[in-house]
């Protein structure tokens, strides 16, 4: 291009360097600053509110430019990679001041959502995963792994089921990036367009797959074999995530070992709008963390443990066998309040050291963190100690698990300082008596005052002149002699520079002290940069057992921690059992429990079973509570499967396969779906995935359409869930209407929250009590609401109008004519043809047949020719 031809040598390396980061910005260092350019810069003024300026590049106009301080640019890298940016850090690879022309420079790391490793760049308590999907055939693999943590988790699904197995999992964990690898641009539109309508950013990057690397081998060098054996459908799918992860790192990431398999069919699967509807780990308000079960569970004491408690809450365990393991254990913290209190002061002095292994691995740990390391590892003995009182096989084990890394606390201890600040480059990190070599020239560096003071005395009786020593950056160390000294200048003293009154010179002796004292302060730095590097280098052995060890503190972390919760709000453990049964008795909510003000909460029973509570049918006044005690029994489900005690009197709970939720109709304003359309599609969602194993609570079904559309679907779900699916349900309806269908069966049976009535005022009694509710009391909670008094008399006699004109169960009024023409229509023998034949018993023939005898009949005789 002309263009470039007139370009400054300098600009013409940016433009060779932006070549490979076309999709990053690109932070060019050029000596204290990394600069941006071109669009770059623009973005990035705008997005970090720096200041745009101007660079002359070669041509008349001006590149524009914005740059940071290298030493502050962290928070700015960060900061732009929340917003989803990804950042190429690209550095000088000379020293500027012994090059001659134009630095080498080089792209050293990328800096991307999924694979920021900073510590203040992701959440302590909250995994940070980056993603990859891949279709092979009909099958989708997905790969997600969280770098700070050496953890990678895996599943596939089939093309079909990518909306409720893939995307169900996505919205799980997600992802704050995806890689996508050879995929149909089909199928990768329907993965954007569902990213595009979620809450959570996440910055996509399709990949081309490079033919010549075997990506399915490159497991195996990071993972267990029994692992990479199970993942055998998905290793290339890992493989491409492994290599896109090493490669914008750019580093080593052999702490990349721990891989899970995500089992449907090894745990208790909660879709993503269960997830919310329940609170568990984002409240509906804000998807915050405030007021939901994760805060009221969370007693966690070290971030890794925070990590998996939510991990807890998302994959509920299935198997009894699994959830008993973890009860004994909050159990026996339970009893043991020492031994409780203990654990949670000694894990209360453990860091995040998992992460900090990662900091270590990729060569990005500071000072500070081997101090925490060190910290963290000398809790270890202790912990062991405390674990050896334990009974129960889930925290024995866990003892056997934790290590107490007596040779990496020893270098650690003896080789770092105890308040060494953040960063290499201020010295002072490595602890005296670690390095001979580095003892000595800091004793030479603290000496220097001393050993000048000895010079000067030397020189002053050798010569008998009056002289002083003096230093000036230009000119270095100095004798000062005054012009009024008589005595002659002896031969060694050279002189350096004449001022008015005095002369400087230097002499050997002085110049070889100069040259020490200068290069120490470098010689120290540089010694101790090698320092750290070995001490990293040794830590770097042992990262896969100290791995183990953060492992298996986790959990000792969340038992703790749920024993904590089942202390201080009075949980009991819940029993199991095979009978497909939930019996609940005074259950309460633990969310709403804690977060009530001024009311006490009512606690309350539930019994489901498939005998003769298949179904409960909850009606009552709105605002009375029916919401707050279906969450309840599906929250305590999910509390006992996790392994948790739970806010009850006494609980024997079935394992359930899933829970499913149909809560509150919110217009799904993003995908631009009206209420009544998102309703429908969970409500399709649930009956197709529903199993006889699974807990359905439907909370107002039909609102958002006509009376009788609405109390027409409700019905039928009823009747089909009750016919078909026969899972655990509990359905509440402001449709008293319904209240008759346990007329029909055994299974369904009635309930309602109890209100006591005094004259047009109601109080909700919280109680949930076995019947049907006869009415809505609409109007009461209007008026509980502040609804003007005015208003509601002139709905009362609205109300009662209707009522009175009510003699079917239709409320629409209709002309005389037309009534008896559907009366009519009722009695027509064709009509009574259609009504009772069975038609999923007719052959195909048959029903022609039978459709060809009607028409026949009705061209003839019934007047519709
Ligand atoms: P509904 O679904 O019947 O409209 P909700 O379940 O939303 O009613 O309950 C309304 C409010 O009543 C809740 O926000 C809560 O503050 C309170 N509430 C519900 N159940 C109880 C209870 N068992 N004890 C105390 N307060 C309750």
């Amino acid at each position: 291009m002309t263009e470039e031809v007139k370009l400054t040598p300098m600009m013409k390396q940016y433009l060779e360097v932006k070549k490979q980061c076309q999709d990053q910005l690109l932070f060019f260092r050029l000596g204290d600053f990394y600069e941006m350019f071109f669009d770059d810069a623009i973005t990035a003024s705008r997005e970090l509110d720096l200041t745009l300026t101007g660079r002359a590049g070669g041509n008349k106009e001006k590149v524009p430019m914005c740059g940071v301080p290298f030493h502050s640019a962290d928070t700015y890298i960060e900061r732009l990679v929340q917003k989803g940016y990804k950042v190429a850090i690209c550095e000088q690879m000379e020293d500027p001041k012994m090059t001659k022309g134009i630095v080498k420079r080089q792209i050293i790391k990328v800096v991307t959502p999924g694979t920021i490793t900073m510590e203040h760049a992701v959440a302590a308590k909250q995994n940070n995963y980056i993603g990859c999907i891949m279709q092979q055939g009909n099958m989708i693999s997905l790969a997600l792994a969280e770098v700070t943590t050496g953890e990678c988790m895996w599943m596939a699904c089939s093309i079909k089921q990518m909306e409720e197995k893939l995307f169900d999992i996505l919205s799980v964990y997600t992802p704050r990036e995806l890689v996508i690898e050879t995929m149909a641009s089909s199928q990768q539109s329907r993965v954007k367009r569902f990213l595009d309508t979620r809450d959570w950013s996440c910055t996509v990057t399709a990949i081309q797959r490079d033919e010549s690397i075997a990506y399915e081998t490159l497991p195996v060098k990071y993972f267990s074999a029994q692992a990479v054996e199970k993942a055998k459908p998905v290793l290339a799918c890992i493989g491409v995530l492994l290599k896109y992860i090493a490669d914008v790192m750019k580093s080593e990431i052999s702490h990349m070992n721990l891989l899970i398999a995500i089992d449907y069919t090894k745990q208790l699967v909660l879709d993503a709008a269960s997830l919310r509807h329940l609170e568990v780990t984002q409240n509906v308000r804000d998807g915050g963390r405030k007021g939901t079960l994760l805060e009221v569970l969370d007693h966690t004491q070290t971030a890794m443990g925070g990590r998996l408690l939510r991990k807890w809450l998302e994959s509920p365990l299935l198997s009894i066998g699994d959830i008993t393991y973890r009860q004994d254990s909050v159990a026996e913290l339970v009893q043991k309040v020492t031994l409780r209190q203990d654990l949670v002061n000694i894990l209360s002095r453990i860091f995040d050291f998992e992460r900090i292994l990662t900091r270590i691995e990729i060569g990005t740990v500071n000072p500070k963190d081997m101090v925490a390391l060190r910290e963290s590892l000398a809790a270890l003995p202790a912990i062991k100690q405390y674990l050896a009182q334990t009974q129960s096989r889930m925290l024995k084990q866990l003892a056997t698990q934790i290590s107490v890394h007596d040779d990496m606390y020893t270098l650690l201890m003896r080789g770092i300082n105890d308040n060494p600040g953040t960063v290499l480059r201020n010295g002072g990190v490595i602890r005296s008596g670690f390095s001979a070599e580095l003892d000595e020239i800091r004793r030479l560096a603290a000496d220097s005052q001393t050993i000048l003071q000895e010079l000067e005395a030397t020189e002053r009786e050798r010569t008998g002149i009056k002289m002083k020593i003096g230093y000036t950056k230009v000119f270095g160390y100095y004798f000062e002699i005054s012009h009024a000294n008589t005595k002659p200048i002896p031969d060694y003293y050279v002189r350096k520079q004449t001022l008015v009154n005095a002369e400087r010179y230097i002499t050997p002796d002085l110049k070889e002290f100069e040259v020490k004292v200068l290069t120490a302060q470098e010689r120290m730095l540089a010694l101790e940069t090698a320092l750290f590097a070995t001490i990293r280098e040794d830590l770097q052995q042992q990262i896969a057992a100290m791995q183990e060890t953060a492992r298996a503190l986790a959990q000792v972390d969340c038992l703790v921690s749920l024993a904590v919760a089942a202390q201080k709000y009075r949980y009991i453990r819940p029993q199991l059992n095979t009978e497909r049964t939930i019996l609940i008795r005074d259950g309460r909510h633990p969310i709403i429990e804690r977060f009530l003000k001024s009311e006490v909460f009512v606690p309350n029973d539930v019994q489901l079973n498939h005998n003769d509570h298949e179904i409960l049918v909850l009606t009552g006044p709105n605002m009375a509570g029916k919401s707050t005690y279906m969450r309840q029994v599906a929250v305590l489900v999910l509390m006992t499967q996790i392994g948790a005690f739970i806010p009850a009197k006494e609980a024997s709970i079935c394992p359930v396969d899933r829970i499913f939720t149909r809560i509150g109709a919110s217009d799904d304003i993003l995908t631009g779906q009206s209420t009544f359309m998102v309703e429908m599609k969970e409500v399709a969602y649930i009956l197709k995935h529903a199993t006889m194993n699974s807990l359905l609570i439907f909370d107002e079904i039909g609102r958002g359409t006509s009376t009788f559309d609405g109390m027409s679907i409700a019905r039928a779900v009823i009747e089909y869930v009750e016919s078909k699916v026969h899972a655990l349900t509990l359905f509440a309806t402001h449709y008293h209407e319904l209240i008759d269908m346990s007329d029909k069966t055994t299974k369904i049976k009635n309930y309602t929250v109890a209100v006591k009535e005094r004259g047009k005022d109601i109080t909700f009694l919280r109680r949930i009590i076995a019947g049907g509710a006869d009415r809505s009391y609409g109007l009461h909670v209007a008026r509980l609401a502040g609804v003007p008094e005015s208003l509601l008399s002139r709905a009362e006699v609205i109300l009662k109008d209707l009522e009175a004109a009510e003699t079917r169960p239709c409320r629409v009024s209709v002309s005389k004519e037309v009534v008896e023409r559907n009366i009519d229509l009722f009695t027509n023998p064709i009509i009574d043809a259609l009504v009772s034949v069975d038609v999923m018993a007719l052959t195909p023939i048959e029903a022609i047949s039978f459709l060809y005898k009607l028409q026949t009949e009705a061209k003839e005789g019934s007047g519709m020719k």
